[in-house]
């Protein structure tokens, strides 16, 4: 189950700050023409064995020379709908200001377990001013830098405590497969799901705080048995304006680590973008499987060579990850949704792929005798055998004599010539070197 903690502040607290001191993410990506920080949205952290996504709201609709009171409340009630927990980021160095109580407010109201978290407390000296805040309200309040790194190891066990607990229902579901459709407004996710269901459905009554968790429906639908895991992002339109990108992306989070493979639609009329991008790189991050649907076929003047060029340009965005399938669909005229549910299939059983420790060493040892590891620093690398991990998504063990001199271009041959051999198409794979 995904845990999502979700950072929520005025500009200039030091979101971003915070942000990638928890993801190691060090360089936020500004992007040039807006002179908004982009690809900051979206990290994992790990804190004692526990793995959750932080989402930093900033970077997003707001930046600092236009601030409307709408969006940030927009934000902030995205935020709180989609987060289990809030981190309510103040600065110790301008103290309170109308914007935080402001904040305070609309968090308040949510009921969402909260934590005030006084940033910029670089020194002790500053610890005085910080219990100000305590005016705020809020039962819990933690003191950090987020630029040195002190308070937060306390700040994170207070997180991971209060993270809500596995729930203990979903086992059984588990052992079928888990899809989701994904993809910016428009692109006809909810046709593909009415398609599927084979009705209209109903929209699911919209009740703040009530969206946490995911819903599963059991299909049984051309011969597969498959749960399709819907956040009610999908048939519930949103209440905010449903072009706000940070709104799309937030809502595709939850369902992306929720579910086995994700079914990507893009609308064919406006080709693979930057949001779609994005969508890709948050499944790929999450190292689950992939499908990309190109739908409103129907719409686009095509020529012979219309598929071809058009799944050449998604590829090339995607590089190097370009072994996944892509189907050109369109949902209203129910063209080839059976190609859909039968590819996610097959994606399914290559994130579950088991290959025979034999068969490995078979195929891989005589290739990386003809063709071995560059020698680095006149050390030879001599790779001894190779074996399959217990994990998914596939993931392979290279043992070898020195693992640290195997170059990413170099793992990057080994997972070619895999996915050369075996199916492997839709699904990430981790190659990994290991001492021997
Ligand atoms: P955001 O707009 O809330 O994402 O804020 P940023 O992370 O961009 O930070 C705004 C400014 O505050 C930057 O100049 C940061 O270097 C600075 N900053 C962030 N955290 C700290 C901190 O813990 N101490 C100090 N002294 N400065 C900080
Ligand atoms: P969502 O926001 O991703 O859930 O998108 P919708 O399913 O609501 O679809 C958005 C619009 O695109 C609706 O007007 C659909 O009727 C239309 N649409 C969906 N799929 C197709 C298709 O394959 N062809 C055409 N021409 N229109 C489509």
């Amino acid at each position: 189950m995904a845990n999502i903690v979700a950072i929520v502040g005025r500009p200039n607290v030091g979101k971003s700050t915070l942000f990638n001191r928890l993801t190691g993410q060090r360089h936020a990506i500004v992007d040039e023409v807006s002179g908004v920080t982009r690809d900051r949205l979206y990290g994992k952290s790990v804190w004692n064995g526990v793995e959750f996504s932080v989402v930093d709201t900033g970077g997003y609709a707001i930046n600092s020379d236009d601030i409307f009171e709408e969006s940030i409340r927009d934000q902030v009630t995205i935020a709180i709908e989609e987060a289990d927990i809030l981190l309510f980021l103040v600065d110790v160095t301008t103290g309170l200001t109308d914007y935080d109580e402001m904040l305070a407010e609309v968090i308040r109201r949510s009921n969402k377990p909260a934590f005030v978290v006084v940033n910029k407390v670089d020194t002790g000296e500053r610890l005085p001013e910080a219990a100000y805040f305590y005016s705020l309200g809020f039962k819990e309040l933690f003191t950090i830098s987020s630029i040195n790194g002190f308070g937060t190891g306390e700040l994170m066990d207070a997180v991971v405590a209060a993270l809500p607990e596995k729930e203990a229902g979903a086992i059984e579901e588990e052992q079928l497969p888990r899809f989701t459709i994904v993809g910016r407004p428009n692109a006809g996710k909810s046709s593909l799901l009415n398609a599927l269901t084979g009705e209209e459905r109903n929209i699911v009554t919209d009740i703040p705080g009530t969206t946490r968790d995911s819903i599963h429906t059991l299909y049984n639908k051309f011969g597969h048995r498959f749960l399709l895991v819907d956040t009610a992002g999908i048939r519930k339109k949103a209440r905010v304006k449903e072009d706000l990108e940070f709104y799309s992306v937030m809502r595709a989070i939850r369902s992306i680590e929720n579910s086995d493979v994700c079914i990507l639609m893009v609308d064919a009329t406006r080709g693979f973008e930057g949001q779609d991008q994005k969508i890709f790189g948050l499944v790929e991050r999450n190292r689950k499987g992939i499908v990309v649907v190109v739908n409103k076929w129907d719409l686009i003047e095509k020529d012979s060579n219309s598929t071809k060029k058009f799944e050449a340009a998604i590829r090339e965005q995607t590089a190097p990850y370009t072994d996944y399938p892509i189907i050109f669909t369109s949902v209203t005229n129910k063209q080839r949704i059976f190609k859909v549910v039968e590819e996610a299939m097959r994606v399914y059983e290559n994130k579950t792929r088991k290959i025979p420790t034999s068969k490995l060493n078979e195929y891989f040892l005589p290739l990386i005798d003809a063709t071995p590891p560059p020698a680095t620093k006149g050390k030879y690398i001599k790779i001894k055998y190779i074996s399959q991990l217990p994990t998914q998504p596939p993931s392979f063990a290279f043992f070898c004599n020195l693992p640290q001199y195997v170059k990413d271009p170099y793992k990057r041959f080994l997972e070619n010539k895999l996915r050369e051999k075996w199916d492997l198409s839709g699904v990430p794979v981790n190659i990994f070197m290991r001492k021997k």
